[in-house]
Protein backbone atom coordinates (compact mmCIF):
# COMPACT_ATOMS: atom_id res chain seq x y z
CA UNK A 1 0.00 0.00 0.00
CA UNK A 2 1.23 3.65 -0.84
CA UNK A 3 0.32 6.21 1.49
CA UNK A 4 0.73 9.07 1.81
CA UNK A 5 0.14 9.04 -2.19
CA UNK A 6 3.05 10.55 -4.07
CA UNK A 7 1.98 14.02 -5.17
CA UNK A 8 3.20 15.42 -8.53
CA UNK A 9 3.87 18.50 -10.35
CA UNK A 10 2.87 18.53 -13.98
CA UNK A 11 3.86 21.17 -16.11
CA UNK A 12 2.68 22.28 -19.60
CA UNK A 13 2.49 25.50 -21.83
CA UNK A 14 -1.00 25.33 -21.17
CA UNK A 15 -0.83 25.64 -17.86
CA UNK A 16 2.17 28.13 -18.10
CA UNK A 17 0.47 30.45 -20.59
CA UNK A 18 -2.74 30.27 -17.92
CA UNK A 19 -0.45 31.17 -15.24
CA UNK A 20 -1.72 28.20 -12.72
CA UNK A 21 0.48 25.61 -11.22
CA UNK A 22 -1.23 22.13 -11.30
CA UNK A 23 0.03 19.07 -8.73
CA UNK A 24 -1.37 15.40 -9.18
CA UNK A 25 -2.04 13.36 -5.69
CA UNK A 26 -1.66 10.20 -7.25
CA UNK A 27 -3.99 7.89 -5.44
CA UNK A 28 -3.83 5.28 -8.99
CA UNK A 29 -0.40 4.57 -7.74
CA UNK A 30 -1.91 3.56 -4.30
CA UNK A 31 -2.14 -0.14 -5.48
CA UNK A 32 -2.84 -2.22 -9.05
CA UNK A 33 -6.23 -3.96 -7.39
CA UNK A 34 -7.42 -1.64 -5.11
CA UNK A 35 -8.45 1.71 -6.47
CA UNK A 36 -7.28 4.52 -5.26
CA UNK A 37 -10.41 6.60 -3.11
CA UNK A 38 -12.08 3.29 -2.75
CA UNK A 39 -8.77 2.54 -0.30
CA UNK A 40 -9.38 5.77 1.21
CA UNK A 41 -13.59 4.69 1.46
CA UNK A 42 -12.62 0.91 2.79
CA UNK A 43 -9.67 2.22 5.68
CA UNK A 44 -11.89 3.16 8.24
CA UNK A 45 -15.04 0.94 7.46
CA UNK A 46 -12.20 -2.09 7.69
CA UNK A 47 -11.17 -0.67 11.35
CA UNK A 48 -14.58 -0.97 12.36
CA UNK A 49 -15.55 -4.08 11.05
CA UNK A 50 -12.75 -6.11 12.38
CA UNK A 51 -13.22 -3.43 16.31
CA UNK A 52 -16.79 -5.28 15.69
CA UNK A 53 -15.76 -8.97 15.29
CA UNK A 54 -17.59 -9.35 12.20
CA UNK A 55 -16.99 -12.41 10.33
CA UNK A 56 -17.56 -10.94 6.79
CA UNK A 57 -17.92 -8.18 4.56
CA UNK A 58 -20.86 -7.40 2.20
CA UNK A 59 -21.17 -4.68 -0.17
CA UNK A 60 -23.03 -3.81 -3.79
CA UNK A 61 -21.59 -2.99 -7.03
CA UNK A 62 -22.21 -3.36 -10.67
CA UNK A 63 -19.99 -5.76 -12.71
CA UNK A 64 -17.01 -3.73 -13.51
CA UNK A 65 -17.26 -2.42 -9.95
CA UNK A 66 -13.58 -0.24 -8.43
CA UNK A 67 -15.29 -0.91 -4.75
CA UNK A 68 -16.38 -4.70 -5.25
CA UNK A 69 -12.57 -5.46 -6.38
CA UNK A 70 -11.27 -3.20 -4.05
CA UNK A 71 -13.04 -5.15 -1.30
CA UNK A 72 -12.18 -8.54 -2.53
CA UNK A 73 -8.53 -8.12 -2.59
CA UNK A 74 -8.92 -6.21 1.35
CA UNK A 75 -11.20 -9.19 2.80
CA UNK A 76 -8.26 -11.34 1.41
CA UNK A 77 -5.51 -9.27 2.66
CA UNK A 78 -7.13 -9.29 6.02
CA UNK A 79 -8.90 -13.15 5.81
CA UNK A 80 -12.36 -11.69 6.08
CA UNK A 81 -14.88 -13.55 3.54
CA UNK A 82 -16.19 -11.28 1.24
CA UNK A 83 -19.88 -11.22 -0.13
CA UNK A 84 -20.64 -9.15 -3.51
CA UNK A 85 -24.28 -8.21 -4.48
CA UNK A 86 -23.67 -7.85 -8.12
CA UNK A 87 -26.36 -5.80 -10.03
CA UNK A 88 -27.86 -7.74 -13.27
CA UNK A 89 -27.58 -11.09 -14.29
CA UNK A 90 -24.53 -13.20 -14.77
CA UNK A 91 -22.80 -12.92 -17.93
CA UNK A 92 -20.01 -15.84 -18.73
CA UNK A 93 -17.34 -15.49 -19.36
CA UNK A 94 -16.55 -13.17 -16.28
CA UNK A 95 -14.82 -9.62 -16.64
CA UNK A 96 -11.74 -9.75 -15.55
CA UNK A 97 -12.98 -7.40 -12.50
CA UNK A 98 -15.48 -10.01 -11.08
CA UNK A 99 -13.06 -12.84 -12.10
CA UNK A 100 -10.56 -11.10 -10.00
CA UNK A 101 -13.05 -10.85 -7.25
CA UNK A 102 -13.86 -14.28 -7.03
CA UNK A 103 -9.96 -15.35 -7.30
CA UNK A 104 -9.83 -13.29 -3.96
CA UNK A 105 -12.28 -15.39 -2.70
CA UNK A 106 -15.40 -12.91 -3.01
CA UNK A 107 -19.00 -14.77 -3.07
CA UNK A 108 -20.94 -13.38 -5.50
CA UNK A 109 -24.79 -12.47 -5.43
CA UNK A 110 -26.38 -11.19 -8.64
CA UNK A 111 -30.19 -9.89 -7.95
CA UNK A 112 -32.19 -8.17 -10.37
CA UNK A 113 -32.13 -4.29 -11.15
CA UNK A 114 -35.11 -3.86 -8.76
CA UNK A 115 -33.86 -5.61 -6.33
CA UNK A 116 -30.33 -3.88 -6.77
CA UNK A 117 -32.71 -0.48 -6.11
CA UNK A 118 -33.08 -1.48 -2.80
CA UNK A 119 -29.50 -1.54 -1.35
CA UNK A 120 -30.00 1.31 1.10
CA UNK A 121 -33.54 0.14 2.66
CA UNK A 122 -33.49 -0.98 5.69
CA UNK A 123 -35.76 -3.71 5.28
CA UNK A 124 -33.60 -4.98 2.59
CA UNK A 125 -30.23 -5.19 4.14
CA UNK A 126 -31.87 -6.68 7.60
CA UNK A 127 -32.79 -9.79 5.26
CA UNK A 128 -29.09 -9.72 3.98
CA UNK A 129 -28.26 -9.34 7.70
CA UNK A 130 -30.29 -12.30 8.40
CA UNK A 131 -29.46 -13.98 5.03
CA UNK A 132 -25.43 -13.76 5.33
CA UNK A 133 -25.03 -13.90 8.96
CA UNK A 134 -24.58 -10.33 10.38
CA UNK A 135 -21.84 -9.40 7.60
CA UNK A 136 -20.26 -5.69 8.18
CA UNK A 137 -22.35 -3.94 5.58
CA UNK A 138 -20.66 -1.03 3.18
CA UNK A 139 -22.53 0.55 0.98
CA UNK A 140 -22.33 1.02 -2.87
CA UNK A 141 -18.65 2.80 -3.99
CA UNK A 142 -18.03 2.58 0.22
CA UNK A 143 -20.45 6.04 0.38
CA UNK A 144 -20.88 6.09 4.09
CA UNK A 145 -19.36 8.47 6.85
CA UNK A 146 -16.29 6.21 7.17
CA UNK A 147 -15.21 6.58 3.89
CA UNK A 148 -16.16 10.20 4.10
CA UNK A 149 -13.22 10.07 6.53
CA UNK A 150 -11.06 8.19 4.45
CA UNK A 151 -11.22 10.69 1.75
CA UNK A 152 -10.55 14.07 3.92
CA UNK A 153 -7.11 12.02 4.65
CA UNK A 154 -5.77 12.68 1.31
CA UNK A 155 -5.95 16.77 2.13
CA UNK A 156 -4.43 15.68 5.06
CA UNK A 157 -1.28 14.34 3.33
CA UNK A 158 -0.81 17.89 1.08
CA UNK A 159 1.69 19.54 3.03
CA UNK A 160 1.82 22.89 1.09
CA UNK A 161 -0.79 25.60 0.63
CA UNK A 162 -3.10 25.28 -2.44
CA UNK A 163 -6.42 27.13 -3.60
CA UNK A 164 -8.21 24.38 -5.76
CA UNK A 165 -8.80 20.79 -5.27
CA UNK A 166 -10.02 18.72 -8.07
CA UNK A 167 -11.78 15.30 -8.07
CA UNK A 168 -14.40 13.13 -9.99
CA UNK A 169 -17.68 12.29 -8.48
CA UNK A 170 -19.99 9.06 -8.57
CA UNK A 171 -21.77 9.38 -4.83
CA UNK A 172 -19.81 12.63 -4.05
CA UNK A 173 -18.46 10.73 -1.02
CA UNK A 174 -14.83 12.38 -2.11
CA UNK A 175 -15.71 15.17 -2.32
CA UNK A 176 -17.26 15.42 0.88
CA UNK A 177 -14.37 13.94 2.79
CA UNK A 178 -11.80 16.34 0.44
CA UNK A 179 -14.14 19.30 1.27
CA UNK A 180 -14.00 18.84 5.40
CA UNK A 181 -10.14 19.31 5.68
CA UNK A 182 -10.36 22.68 3.55
CA UNK A 183 -9.09 25.60 5.09
CA UNK A 184 -11.73 28.63 4.36
CA UNK A 185 -9.54 30.46 1.46
CA UNK A 186 -9.27 26.83 -0.72
CA UNK A 187 -12.62 25.32 -2.63
CA UNK A 188 -13.23 21.90 -3.80
CA UNK A 189 -14.57 21.14 -7.27
CA UNK A 190 -16.80 18.03 -8.32
CA UNK A 191 -16.65 16.30 -11.60
CA UNK A 192 -19.73 14.05 -11.46
CA UNK A 193 -19.36 11.56 -14.26
CA UNK A 194 -23.22 11.09 -14.35
CA UNK A 195 -25.61 13.14 -15.98
CA UNK A 196 -27.70 15.35 -14.15
CA UNK A 197 -24.93 15.51 -11.16
CA UNK A 198 -26.42 18.34 -8.87
CA UNK A 199 -27.22 15.55 -6.82
CA UNK A 200 -24.08 15.84 -5.37
CA UNK A 201 -24.96 18.65 -3.45
CA UNK A 202 -27.66 16.71 -1.72
CA UNK A 203 -25.50 13.75 -1.46
CA UNK A 204 -22.92 16.11 0.30
CA UNK A 205 -25.15 17.64 2.46
CA UNK A 206 -26.41 14.43 3.37
CA UNK A 207 -23.35 13.13 4.44
CA UNK A 208 -22.53 16.44 6.50
CA UNK A 209 -25.82 16.08 8.35
CA UNK A 210 -24.60 12.45 9.53
CA UNK A 211 -21.94 14.08 10.91
CA UNK A 212 -23.47 16.83 12.39
CA UNK A 213 -21.24 19.38 10.79
CA UNK A 214 -22.96 22.50 9.15
CA UNK A 215 -22.62 22.63 6.06
CA UNK A 216 -23.27 26.16 5.40
CA UNK A 217 -20.05 27.41 6.60
CA UNK A 218 -18.02 25.05 5.07
CA UNK A 219 -16.13 26.00 1.96
CA UNK A 220 -18.57 26.27 -1.00
CA UNK A 221 -17.91 23.30 -3.17
CA UNK A 222 -18.42 23.95 -6.92
CA UNK A 223 -19.63 20.95 -9.44
CA UNK A 224 -18.45 21.25 -12.76
CA UNK A 225 -21.30 19.55 -14.62
CA UNK A 226 -20.68 19.56 -18.58
CA UNK A 227 -18.38 16.56 -18.48
CA UNK A 228 -20.19 13.56 -18.09
CA UNK A 229 -19.57 12.60 -21.56
CA UNK A 230 -23.54 11.38 -21.57
CA UNK A 231 -23.88 9.71 -18.34
CA UNK A 232 -22.59 6.77 -16.31
CA UNK A 233 -19.98 4.75 -18.20
CA UNK A 234 -20.92 6.45 -21.36
CA UNK A 235 -17.83 7.54 -23.61
CA UNK A 236 -16.99 9.39 -26.67
CA UNK A 237 -14.36 9.35 -29.18
CA UNK A 238 -13.50 12.90 -28.20
CA UNK A 239 -12.80 11.38 -24.43
CA UNK A 240 -10.88 8.97 -26.02
CA UNK A 241 -8.68 10.57 -27.76
CA UNK A 242 -7.80 12.89 -24.88
CA UNK A 243 -7.04 10.04 -22.61
CA UNK A 244 -4.74 8.92 -25.37
CA UNK A 245 -3.13 12.67 -26.10
CA UNK A 246 -3.23 12.82 -21.88
CA UNK A 247 -0.75 10.05 -21.39
CA UNK A 248 1.21 10.54 -24.17
CA UNK A 249 2.14 14.03 -22.82
CA UNK A 250 2.18 12.86 -19.04
CA UNK A 251 2.79 9.07 -19.23
CA UNK A 252 -0.37 8.92 -16.55
CA UNK A 253 -3.20 6.73 -17.74
CA UNK A 254 -6.45 7.48 -16.99
CA UNK A 255 -9.87 5.20 -17.03
CA UNK A 256 -12.87 6.08 -19.32
CA UNK A 257 -15.33 5.79 -16.77
CA UNK A 258 -14.08 8.37 -14.13
CA UNK A 259 -10.64 9.56 -14.43
CA UNK A 260 -10.56 10.49 -17.89
CA UNK A 261 -13.26 13.05 -17.34
CA UNK A 262 -11.95 14.52 -14.66
CA UNK A 263 -8.67 15.19 -16.57
CA UNK A 264 -10.98 16.27 -19.60
CA UNK A 265 -12.93 18.36 -17.46
CA UNK A 266 -9.96 19.94 -15.51
CA UNK A 267 -8.03 20.91 -18.57
CA UNK A 268 -11.01 22.54 -20.19
CA UNK A 269 -11.28 24.33 -17.22
CA UNK A 270 -7.92 25.74 -17.65
CA UNK A 271 -8.72 26.90 -21.41
CA UNK A 272 -11.83 28.51 -20.07
CA UNK A 273 -10.19 30.44 -17.36
CA UNK A 274 -11.75 29.47 -14.41
CA UNK A 275 -8.82 29.65 -12.18
CA UNK A 276 -7.31 32.92 -11.65
CA UNK A 277 -3.27 33.75 -12.54
CA UNK A 278 -1.29 32.65 -9.91
CA UNK A 279 -3.83 29.68 -8.99
CA UNK A 280 -1.77 26.61 -6.99
CA UNK A 281 -4.01 23.81 -7.92
CA UNK A 282 -4.08 19.75 -7.14
CA UNK A 283 -6.05 17.61 -8.89
CA UNK A 284 -6.75 14.27 -7.18
CA UNK A 285 -6.10 10.84 -9.55
CA UNK A 286 -8.87 8.58 -7.77
CA UNK A 287 -7.63 5.88 -9.68
CA UNK A 288 -9.90 3.36 -11.13
CA UNK A 289 -7.09 2.22 -13.72
CA UNK A 290 -8.16 -1.74 -13.04
CA UNK A 291 -11.40 -0.74 -15.22
CA UNK A 292 -9.37 -0.73 -18.53
CA UNK A 293 -9.15 -4.50 -19.21
CA UNK A 294 -12.58 -4.99 -18.64
CA UNK A 295 -13.44 -1.74 -21.36
CA UNK A 296 -10.89 -2.94 -23.68
CA UNK A 297 -12.87 -6.79 -23.79
CA UNK A 298 -16.30 -4.77 -23.83
CA UNK A 299 -15.93 -2.80 -26.55
CA UNK A 300 -12.97 -4.29 -28.50
CA UNK A 301 -10.44 -1.84 -28.73
CA UNK A 302 -7.23 -1.04 -26.99
CA UNK A 303 -7.13 2.24 -24.92
CA UNK A 304 -3.26 2.36 -24.74
CA UNK A 305 -0.25 1.29 -27.32
C1 LIG B 1 -15.74 5.25 -7.19
C2 LIG B 1 -14.84 6.19 -7.89
C3 LIG B 1 -15.11 7.56 -7.92
C4 LIG B 1 -16.33 8.16 -7.30
O1 LIG B 1 -16.13 8.50 -5.95
P1 LIG B 1 -17.34 9.00 -5.03
O2 LIG B 1 -16.74 9.10 -3.69
O3 LIG B 1 -18.38 7.91 -5.10
O4 LIG B 1 -17.85 10.25 -5.56
C5 LIG B 1 -14.20 8.38 -8.57
N1 LIG B 1 -13.10 7.87 -9.18
C6 LIG B 1 -12.83 6.56 -9.16
C7 LIG B 1 -11.62 6.06 -9.88
C8 LIG B 1 -13.69 5.68 -8.53
O5 LIG B 1 -13.42 4.35 -8.53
Amino acid sequence: MNIPSPIQKLDSPLFKEKEVEVWIKRDDLIHTEISGNKWRKLKYNLEKCKAGNYKSLLTFGGAYSNHILATAKIGFDHNIKTIGIIRGEEHLPLNPTLQQSIEFGMELHYTSRTDYRKKAEQQYLFQLKKQFNNPYIIPEGGGNIEGVLGCKDIVEEINFDFDYILTDCGTGATLAGLNLALKPHQKAIGIPVLKGGEFINKEVSHFYKLLNTDYSTLNKIDLALDYHFGGYAKHKQELIDFMRSFYKQTTIKTDPIYTGKLFFGFMDLVKKDYFPRGSKVVVVHTGGLQGIEGFEKRYKFKLYQ
